[in-house]
């Protein structure tokens, strides 16, 4: 395996083990889940840096470095998680969702900033425009109303949003304050 299909793995297990969360229970609690999974995610991390380091050691091979701004995109860039009433649920910004109309009221909400899968029509502080639909709060959301359908986006309650790579605390994206409030 080269390394972005290892990173590509921990991506994979970081997600499964947030899907297997049953929470009913208040969304620090919710947080806290979070973080731990974070700390087993950049444990991964940690420790693939450490077998390339002494990989290299061995075989001179050229020193893979983690932490370069080569391999930024290939980790999760956002997680977050959310809860409704009795349900709670984690989002991510890998992946798509394939049927965002299943789920109206948020749909048109998301139309409102632009097509789907495009740039939003807000821009970032960065100058930089998000992807409409594409926030982790966005796939948090659609969790909870798979889960239960009288969801309203409105009424969601989110944990911090962290970057899993560093455990960064991540400020909303603008298309997110309009859709689910300031924060
Ligand atoms: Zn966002």
């Amino acid at each position: 395996m080269n390394t972005e299909d290892l990173i590509k793995d921990f991506n994979k297990k970081f997600e499964s083990r947030l899907s297997t969360y049953l929470t009913k229970k208040d969304i620090r609690r919710i947080d806290n889940f979070l973080k731990n999974q974070i700390g087993k995610y950049i444990q991964d991390i940690e420790q693939l840096q450490k077998e390339l380091f002494n990989y290299k050691k061995t075989k001179k091979a050229r020193f893979i470095d983690l932490s370069t701004k080569e391999y930024h995109r290939s980790f999760i860039a956002c997680a977050i998680g959310a809860k409704y009433k009795n349900v709670g649920t984690f989002g991510t910004t890998v992946g798509h969702i394939s049927n965002f109309n299943n789920y109206l009221p948020l749909y048109r909400m998301l139309l409102k900033l632009g097509e789907i899968g495009k740039k939003s029509s807000l821009k970032e502080k960065n100058g930089r425009r998000n992807t409409v639909g594409r926030c982790a709060e966005v796939k948090a959301s659609y969790s909870l109303f798979n889960k239960d359908k009288s969801t309203n986006f409105s009424q969601i309650e989110f944990t911090n949003a962290y970057r899993p790579r560093t455990l960064q605390i991540i400020e909303r994206c603008n298309n997110c304050k309009s859709v689910f409030g300031n924060v």
